[in-house]
């Protein structure tokens, strides 16, 4: 009900820069004040059906303070730092990636990284600029503390960072994957159900861990979201436990009340009918497991069913397309000497991916496969998936779906998942899978801010808003293209030169 509020919203606000009608009532005095301004630009807002070409714009203390036509902007001209000129340029909203893992480094392990400290520590400094080099001025950890949130935030450069909190039912998916028992300390939202079938670990208390108790905690640290999971196992494990109806159901409750969107991780057609069943506010990742014996690119009944249900409820999908190809990835061998990689990742980090031991997670994929030609094996191995999810987006794209961006970076401990640079992927994943410019720059700028709840602060170029800002060459309405040579980055009002972003200069 309240999605289909706001795609009705999306219509009425169409007025968009008519703001600009009545911008002079916000503009700020003081020149001394004005901390950036921007000349001449065409501002191009997703709320705003029209680009609207030569405006002035006012940054004061990191908000957009005044949008005004150039030709009747009688301010101009004032002391402080030089306008930047915004002719044959247009200014967008920074982009959001709503699904994005900052604790490692892709493709190393804690031991790894404190083995090479030299090239770990600029590889951290490094994440958070690709990000930004690529446009992306706003992420969201879904999985994440404030531990680790304050970690990331020691870098400067550093996109604006929210967090969800993982309510991953005890011993399930992801928690399976950390040895017992440092992953009772280190999911500190974990959910408990009454009645559980094994015993409790120490320190445990199912009072704590409760669906009401996890999210009130979660609310409590700053996260913005609740994470959880349904995933019953891959890559030869597939019998995880998964949490009840009722539980998530229980969550979905506490978290709306304390004015938390959830998100499931729900790659399969069972979980995705899970998700719709118990009122979710978000499914992380494409449809990639349903009816095995279909053709590639095939939408059984079965699945259009449940991607009718996505569309009906307009219950917010993360497609992360690239998260397969990403493992293809790792098999290809041009991946690590593309050029593209060393505008992201410092160079002797990459170096290290080609050896043994960075081809660590390669090499545990590959004993799984035929050792003749094991990336071949891959590929023939995800086309159903592949090719599921890319036809999935397609359909729901056509029928106005409320796709979100989100890359989900990285997925596992892999480096082809690689920060900022996955995103570009991911948009090309998105356009081949037949989804419009248009409709991906709305999915990462208000699709996202609207999802995520943070639609009165970011998401549009509009006065009030914080300057999360991005100047491009062209509309990225028109061309992703747009996205490819970013001018500058405006990250809280504060103008960064992009090219200065990259990696390796
Ligand atoms: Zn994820």
């Amino acid at each position: 009900m309240r999605h289909g509020d706001d795609r009705r919203r999306y219509g009425l606000r169409f007025a968009a820069l008519s703001g600009l009608v009545l911008a002079s009532a916000f503009q700020v005095g003081p020149a001394a004040g004005q901390d950036l301004r921007i000349e001449h630009v065409t501002v191009v807002s997703p709320e705003s059906p029209r680009a609207v070409p030569d405006v002035n714009v006012t940054v004061h203390d990191g908000r957009i303070a005044a949008l005004v036509p150039a030709a009747k902007d009688a301010s101009a001209r004032r002391l402080g730092t030089p306008p930047i000129d915004g002719r044959g340029l247009y200014l967008v909203p920074g982009l959001i990636d709503s699904h994005v893992h900052l604790g490692g480094i892709p493709g190393m392990t804690d031991e790894q990284e404190r083995a090479h400290p030299d090239f770990a520590q600029a590889a951290r400094a490094q994440i958070p600029r690709s990000y930004l080099y690529f446009g992306f001025t706003t992420l969201i950890d879904l999985l994440s503390t404030p531990e680790e949130m304050a970690r990331w935030k020691t870098h400067d450069p550093v996109p604006d960072t929210y967090f969800c909190g993982g309510a991953a039912l005890i011993d399930g998916y992801p928690m399976n994957y950390l040895p017992k028992p440092q992953r009772y300390a280190r999911m500190p939202y974990l959910l408990v159900e009454p009645q559980g079938a094994a015993p409790l670990p120490p320190g445990v208390d199912p009072v704590a861990h409760s669906p009401q108790a996890v999210v009130a905690r979660m609310k409590s640290d700053g996260a913005i979201c609740v994470k959880t999971f349904f995933e019953r196992g891959f890559g030869g494990v597939h019998d995880l436990p998964v949490p009840k109806p009722e539980t998530v159901r229980a969550l979905v409750q506490a978290a709306h009340a304390a004015g938390l969107p959830v998100l499931l991780h729900a790659n399969s057609a069972e979980a995705q009918t899970f998700g719709l069943d118990t009122g979710v506010d978000i499914l992380a990742h494409g449809l990639w497991n349903a009816d095995e014996t279909a053709a590639p690119g095939e939408l059984t009944p079965s699945v259009k069913s449940i991607l009718d249900r996505v569309v009906a409820t307009q219950v917010g999908w993360q497609p992360t397309l690239q998260v397969l190809h990403g493992l293809e990835d790792l098999f290809n061998r041009g991946f690590l000497a593309d050029p593209v990689l060393a505008r992201v990742l410092p160079r002797n980090l990459i170096d290290w991916y080609g050896t043994p031991e960075g081809r660590w997670f390669r090499d545990t994929l590959a004993a799984d496969l035929p050792a003749a030609d094991p990336g071949a094996a891959l590929r023939r191995g995800l086309a159903v998936p592949i090719g599921r999810a890319a036809a999935a987006t397609g359909y729901l794209a056509k029928r106005g779906a409320r796709l979100l961006f989100g890359t989900d970076t990285p997925s596992a401990p892999t480096y082809a998942n690689p920060p900022g640079l996955n995103a570009w992927l991911e948009i090309h994943r998105w356009i081949d899978a037949g989804v419009t410019p248009e409709q991906i720059f709305a999915a990462a700028t208000l699709g996202n801010a609207r999802a995520l709840r943070l639609d009165r602060e970011i998401g549009t170029v509009e006065v009030g808003k914080r300057a999360n800002l991005l100047l491009l060459r062209a509309d990225p309405r028109q061309t992703v293209q747009a996205y490819a040579e970013i001018v500058e980055v405006i990250l809280g009002g504060r103008a960064l030169d992009a090219a200065a972003l990259a990696a390796n200069r």
